[in-house]
Parts: C-alpha cells; structure tokens; sequence
C-alpha cells in the first residue's frame, strides 16, 4: 500500500504516511531496525513506482479521510527504506503540492551528499535527517552503511544542505544501549549537530522490535545523559520516545502535566517542585508515580531530575 494513515506524530500530528520504495531497499542496515534487516542494499537511486501512480493513491486517500471529516497536517514519506533511493522522489514532491498539505521526509541522509538529492529535499516543507553517530566506527556498527558511502561527505552534505533549506528541518538520534549511547560519541554528535542547528533535535530509542535481538534501549540514566550532553550545546533538544497518545496532553491534572512533559525532556527537581506547587497538590503525587513505576528519578551531575519511564527492566526483557 502506497499511502496509508494517517497516523498521529507527535512531530507531525496527523500524518498521512506514503511508501515510495517497497520493503525493504535501503543504504543502511541499521542493527535497530523496526522492519528487520535490509534485504536489498543499494546506494543507487532508481524508479520503484511512477509519480503518477503515488499521486494517484495518495489522492484517494487524502480525498477519503477528509470526506471522513479528519484532518491531515502533513503527507509524510516514510516508507520501510529509504526515500530518497527513489529517483522520481523530486517529481513526487511536485506533484503533491497542489494537493495542499505540507510535505514531510524522513529520511537517513546518506545520499544527502548528492546534489540531486539536496535539491528534491529543498522542496519538502520539513525533513528530518538521521544523525545517530559522527564517529566512522560507531556509525558503521549501527547503522551499517552500503560500502560505498563515506560518512564525511554525509556530514558534509547536510550542512550544505542546512545552509540553503528553507524549511523545517530536525533530526533524529537513536540510541542503542552500548553502541552509541557512550559520553564520547554524544559529544562528537553535540558538536556536529550545534554547527547544522536544527530546529529541534530529537532522541530517540528503539520501542519496537529491532532488525537485531541483541540491541536494547538504554535505561533512563543514560538517556538523560545524552539529553544533558545534547542540550549543552544543541537547542530545542526533546525526546522521542513513543509517548505519541499523550505527549500533547495538558489539563489541570498534575499527574497528567508531569507525565506528558517529561515524556518530552527530563525535568530538574526544582521545577518539578513549583508545577506542584502551582497544582496545589503535594509531593505525595511524585511518589506515587515513581512507585507506579511511570515516573523515574535520575541524578546528573549533582543534580535531580524526573523522567517518564520507558525502559523495560533488564529482568523484564524476553530475550
Ligand atoms: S535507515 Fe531506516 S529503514 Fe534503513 S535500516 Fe535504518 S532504520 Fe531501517
């Protein structure tokens, strides 16, 4: 299926998803994977389906949920590969726009070191870029990149591409607990992504079933590190973590309140302590989460703060 959705995104809102390559072609084979291993490797860009047919599709679609009365904010390519493989992916672009919905790529950015593809990608009004690690290693065992890519014309190309976007552009770190999750690879990143300056720069873990048993999520600790790291130097840093039902949600419900917010970013103690007080509840509200095992509180560098959980424990993991 082409188009399907949409979904709600909690960058996106509602996203109408559209698949422009088949399962599964891509440069990468990332050890995370939600759709399994890469069963196609290829860096070549080619035609997998007419632009004609995708409009065709995604028309339908977008014409059957806004008869159903719902709204789509954003057509998103998304598909189980990556996007930009598709050489047609700049005339898909071009002939959704007159649909009138904002256009979105996600995409790993490996081929972003071509001009041809900064170009396309020029035309889509927010793209997100995968930056998991700047160090050649640690990106090779993550993301295990077709042969013949260089991660430094990679990085390169996005800050090329940066300097002439002019929409919205984010990226996406995902971290694997051992992999890339370490204090040296989140400072290389830090760095990196301080010179690209995105909009906002997301972290993420893996919250479904990876292309590798072996790899897991980091625990809270280490995700507030790399947050801490981050946000150090990057703005806008937020987490991205599958909270998609109810990162949005506020009321006057306290419970609620801490609960959507540090499912974005981890909260210090003291600004903890005045959204209770402004509440009017009391600190009994914070213990009873952590006991409910939803709220996890963390020590960095002296300091408190509180996060949602999202870890499964180690002894809770079926190997
Ligand atoms: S780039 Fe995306 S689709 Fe390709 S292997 Fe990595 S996570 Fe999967």
């Amino acid at each position: 299926m082409i188009a399907f959705g949409p979904v709600p995104s909690r960058r996106l809102g509602r996203s109408l998803g559209m698949n422009n390559i088949p399962p599964k072609v891509c440069s990468y084979s990332c050890v995370y994977c939600q759709v399994g291993r890469t069963l196609n490797m290829q860096a070549k860009r080619q035609t997998f389906y007419m632009p004609e047919r995708i409009l065709e599709q995604v028309s339908e679609r977008v014409k059957s949920v806004r008869g159903a009365g719902e709204v789509i904010d954003y057509l998103t390519f998304v598909p189980d590969g990556e996007p930009t493989l598709d050489e047609n992916l700049g005339r898909c672009i071009e002939v959704l726009k007159p649909l009138g919905t904002k256009i979105a790529v996600i995409t790993n950015a490996s081929l972003i070191w071509r001009e041809d593809v900064r170009a396309e990608l020029m035309n889509a009004d927010w793209v997100s870029l995968k930056v998991d690690s700047v160090i050649e290693k640690i990106w090779r065992k993550i993301n295990r990149p077709h042969r013949s890519l260089r991660m430094s014309a990679i990085l390169e190309g996005m800050l090329q591409f940066r300097r002439n976007y002019g929409g919205e552009l984010v990226t996406e770190t995902m971290l694997a607990e051992g992999t890339n999750d370490g204090a040296e690879n989140l400072k290389e990143v830090a760095g990196f992504l301080a010179d690209l300056n995105p909009a906002r720069a997301y972290l993420s873990i893996p919250t479904r079933p990876p292309a590798e048993k072996r790899v897991h999520p980091p625990d809270e600790e280490t995700v507030n590190r790399a947050y801490q790291i981050l946000n150090r130097q990057v703005n806008q840093v937020e987490y991205l973590i599958g909270y998609e039902g109810d990162a949005f949600a506020f009321s006057g419900n306290v419970e609620e309140n801490l609960l959507s917010t540090t499912a974005v970013h981890p909260m210090r103690e003291e600004a903890v302590k005045e959204l209770i007080q402004k509440s009017g509840a009391g600190w009994p509200v914070v213990q009873d989460l952590i006991k409910q095992g939803r709220l996890i509180e963390t020590e960095y560098e002296g300091q408190r703060f509180y996060m949602r959980r999202f870890s499964k424990r180690k002894d809770d993991r079926h190997e």
